[in-house]
């Protein structure tokens, strides 16, 4: 099983699609393992973004993370760090794919309602970075049986 990191931006939590873009996951049969509200900091933002730090837009896209609290959540799954960027479609809300939930729910490159980490790697990274391992829950969900065949897993 993998683990990954999503964070519900500002943009999802003044929208009121918490509760919407939380049931995409879970309709898709991911299973939630940790969840918290938080307030990010910039020192933390520029650790999530430290690959974008060179561009014009750092800043305004750091700024963006903190204007309220964002919800961030760990997802586990088979494959889950694919399987999640999938559903959050490309990172431009305007071509992302109907039917995504960047395609179904935002317009904009920025206010593009997800983060969702781009590797096993980083999601290791990721986790660790705005999770402590005891906020973080180990179970197996009673109707993992209906999710996958007893040769997957
Ligand atoms: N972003 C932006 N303008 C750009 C590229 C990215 O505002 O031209 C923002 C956008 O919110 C994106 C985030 O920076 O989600 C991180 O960029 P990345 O390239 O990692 O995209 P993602 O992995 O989120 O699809
Ligand atoms: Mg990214």
């Amino acid at each position: 099983m993998e683990r990954t990191l999503v964070i519900l931006k500002p943009c999802t939590v003044q929208r009121g699609l918490i509760g919407e873009i939380i049931s995409r996951f879970e309709k898709k049969g991911l299973v939630l393992v940790g969840m918290k509200m938080t307030w990010l900091t910039d020192e933390l933002l520029s650790e999530h973004y430290a690959h974008l730090k060179e561009k014009s837009f750092f800043q305004r896209v750091k700024d963006a993370m903190r204007t309220c609290p964002v919800i961030v959540c760990c997802w586990e799954g088979i494959d889950a760090v694919e399987a999640v960027r999938t559903l959050a479609g490309k990172t431009n809300g305007r071509n992302a794919a109907p039917g995504t939930i960047r395609g179904d729910y935002s317009m904009s490159v920025q206010e593009n309602i997800v983060h969702a980490s781009d590797s096993l790697e980083t999601a290791k990274v990721e986790l660790s970075r705005f999770f402590d391992p005891s906020e973080l829950y180990e179970y197996t969900p009673s109707n993992i049986w209906s999710l996958y065949a007893n040769d997957e897993i």
